[in-house]
This record gives structure tokens, sequence and C-alpha cells, in this order.
């Protein structure tokens, strides 16, 4: 397939796969068994300008978009779909001040974003608000020059390890959706604290924690857009990392069938290598169809971010949907190729499996993406 990229896409898309082979393959099985976080690659992804792509250069960025950001999350994700999120989930965390900061808030925030001096993460999710993000209930009230924040954020990626998340609060229980506001929080904040840090069972490079808001003070001048915008401030960055999100599970889907695809020629079973059993063959030839398919969905997607067009929300959702049902599918079929071995931790195949399954789940769930689909198509959008 030609996706018609440019010479500067391809370079880019090189430069991060070398990046991936040379300096994420070494160090993953290690971040994946102790579960620590990849600060050692945030210096090489930040001295590569895999942070400054989306931001524009008067901030100190690269100026360029959506898809760049995605190649880069694919080819780090072929390698390693935990350690591609220091960069993805930063993306999502400076999404709301790229759509809805002032002037002020982008001068201050978003250069050391670009350089990867920092990172960023976003709260949406509280325990009792996942696919029903409308009912958070972390409340912000307003109190002369500041905000007083209380509540708890929990599953956030990043947490712990950035420095500045992008929280959605209430600022008027009355008015539902209408009545929340989105916050720039800093760590230091008065009054914020990290929770439970989690232990998961895949991208367990990537830190995921709670974020613990106790009569937590945060400046006017931290609330992202008006008051009421919080709840459009966050679909609108949900469209635009969705993509983001398909294309950590595009690079997990052809990092599990590139180890299926070598290992099927090696491996001999009935005196031939089983790839040149017709029931395999048809089974790699699935599989990478499928992931060809959903590297073309995620393109075009993030081409139509790119150039401005509006209503994203169906086609960001049709591309996180097939590209990670996608995932789960390519990469548990690449283990059954493994047979015995690829159950076991020994073979790197197991992990692909385990990456994949949150592409399922995070940014809104399949289910709950199927939702959003069928809801354009019932308004006829
Ligand atoms: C590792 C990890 C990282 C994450 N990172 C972030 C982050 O950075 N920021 C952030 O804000 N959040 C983050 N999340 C939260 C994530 O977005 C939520 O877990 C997800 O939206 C689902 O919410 P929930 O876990 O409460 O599940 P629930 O909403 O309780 O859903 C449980 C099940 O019910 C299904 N369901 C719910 N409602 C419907 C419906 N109407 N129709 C059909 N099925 C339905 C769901 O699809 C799911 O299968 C992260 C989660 C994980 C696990």
């Amino acid at each position: 397939m030609d996706y018609l990229l440019t010479e500067e896409q391809m370079d880019l898309k090189r430069v991060a796969r070398r990046i991936a082979l040379e300096k994420v393959l070494p160090v993953r099985a290690k971040h994946d068994e102790e579960g620590t976080f990849p600060w050692d690659m945030v210096k090489v992804f930040a001295d590569a300008g895999f942070f400054e792509l989306y931001i524009p250069e008067e901030y100190g960025g690269a100026g360029a978009g959506v898809l760049e950001l995605c190649l880069v999350v694919e080819e780090l994700s072929r390698i390693c779909g935990g350690i591609s999120l220091a960069v993805a989930a930063t993306a999502l965390g400076t999404f709301p001040i790229l759509i809805s900061g002032n002037e002020e808030q982008k001068k201050r925030y978003l250069p050391d974003l670009s350089q990867g001096k920092v990172l960023a993460g976003f709260g949406l999710t509280e325990p009792g608000a996942g696919s029903d993000a409308a009912s958070i209930s972390t409340k912000a009230v307003l109190n002369g020059d500041h905000y007083i924040l209380n509540g708890r954020k929990c599953f956030i990626t990043n947490g712990s390890e950035a420095k500045i998340y992008t929280v959605i609060a209430s600022t008027d229980p009355t008015k539902g959706t209408r009545g929340t506001s989105a916050f720039i929080i800093e760590e230091g904040f008065e009054g914020f604290s990290y929770g439970k840090i989690e232990d998961k069972m895949g991208i367990r490079a990537s830190a995921t924690s709670e974020l613990v808001f106790e009569d937590c003070i945060v400046p006017v001048e931290n609330r992202l857009d008006k008051e009421g915008m919080g709840f459009l401030v966050a679909m609108k960055t949900l469209d635009k990392s969705r993509p983001g999100v398909a294309a950590q599970a595009l690079g997990i889907a052809q990092g599990a069938f590139d180890l299926a695809l070598e290992y099927t020629k090696e491996r001999v079973q009935f005196g031939k290598p089983i790839a040149s059993f017709q029931g395999i063959k048809w089974m790699m030839a699935d599989m990478y169809s499928a992931i060809e398919a959903s590297r073309a969905l995620i393109y075009s997607v993030a081409r139509m971010i790119d150039a401005g067009k509006s209503n994203v929300a169906q086609a960001a959702g049709i591309a996180k949907l097939v590209a990670s049902d996608t995932a789960m599918k390519v990469t548990t079929d690449a283990v059954q190729l493994f047979g015995g071995y690829g159950y076991m931790r020994d073979y790197p195949i197991e992990k692909f499996m385990r990456d994949a399954k949150i592409t399922q789940i995070y940014e809104g769930t399949n289910q709950i993406q199927r939702e959003v689909i069928a809801r354009s198509l019932l308004r006829g959008a």
C-alpha cells in the first residue's frame, strides 16, 4: 500500500522506527517486567522532537499535526505499546491547551511541553464516572481569584510522572455537562496529590494513577476557556486524540504480525515450515489485510483532523474502534501462531496481546465508540 506520505513524513516514520529498534527494544522487557516509567526513553524522544510535532512553531513546536503524531506512535508501539504512551498521553494532556487555551496559557505551558521538559496528562475519569463521563463529581468552587477543587480522578495515564494535567471538574452541578469547566493543574499546587498507582495487565511501562484534590487551590487564570465549556473541551480533545490510540493499536498489531511472520517461516512441523500450511497462510493474509485497512483509515482520519474538518467525532471513533479490535484479534492470532511458546513469557509475543487490550478500553470503550457512531448515524450526520 502507498499512503502518499510526504518525504518529511516518511523520514519521520523511519526515524521513529530506528529509535524504536535501537533504543526502545533493548529496554522493553525490563520496563514491562518491573512496571517502571521509561524516563530513559523520554530524553531520547525529546531529542528526536517527538513531543513538539503537533505544537505550533510560535510555541516552540514543529507545526506538524495529528498524522505525524500517529506515525511516531505507530512505530514506537510496533516495539512497545507501553513506552509509546509517554508521547501519546502527553499529547492527550496537551490538546486541551491547544484547543482552548488563551495566548498566555499557551505561552506559559507549550514551550516546555514541546521540548519534553515536562509531560502532561488528562483527567476526566472518576471512580463513579467512566463511560458516563457526564456524571463527574469533582467540584471546582470559585473563591475570589482562585477555584477550590475537591474530588478524585482515576486511571490517569502519565499520572504521578507528568507535571501538568488538564482536568475536567463541575463548576455548576445544576447544569450537568454545561456546568463543567477545564483546568490546568500543576504538580505542586496546594491540595493536589497522587493516590493509588495502578499495577496493570499490559502497557506496564506506562504510569497510571489517581489524581486527588483536597481543597486544591487553582488560580482563575488556569481555567481553560469560559466556565461551562469543560465537557466540550474534553470531547474535542478526545476527537483529536482517538486516532493516536488507533495508531498505538495499529503499531501493536503490526509488531505482533512482524514476529508471527518470522516465526511461521522458521517453525517446522510435519517436515515443513508452518507458514506453508494453508490454514496458517490464510490467517496471515487476514491479519495483514486488517492491519492495512486500519492504517488506511487512521491516516485518512488524521488528515481530516489536520485539514481542520469539523464533525470528526464519528470518524475518530471508527478509527479507534476498527484499529483496536484489529489489534486484539491480530495479537491473539499471533499468540496462536506461536503455539505453546506464544503463551510463555520467554517470547515477547504475549506482551503484545496484553498491551492490545487497553486500546479497546480507554478514551471511550469500544461499546461507547459504537454508541457515538450509531448516534451520528441516527442524527444523519
Ligand atoms: C490503563 C488505563 C489508562 C487510562 N487513562 C486515562 C486517562 O489518561 N484519562 C482519563 O480521563 N481516563 C483514563 N482511563 C479511563 C478509561 O477511559 C475508562 O476506564 C473507560 O472510559 C471506561 O470507564 P470505566 O472503567 O469506568 O468502565 P465503565 O464505564 O464502568 O464500563 C464497564 C463496562 O460497561 C460498558 N458500558 C458502559 N456503558 C455502556 C453503554 N451505555 N452501553 C454499552 N456498554 C456500556 C463498558 O463499555 C464496559 O465494558 C484509563 C483507563 C485505563 C484502564
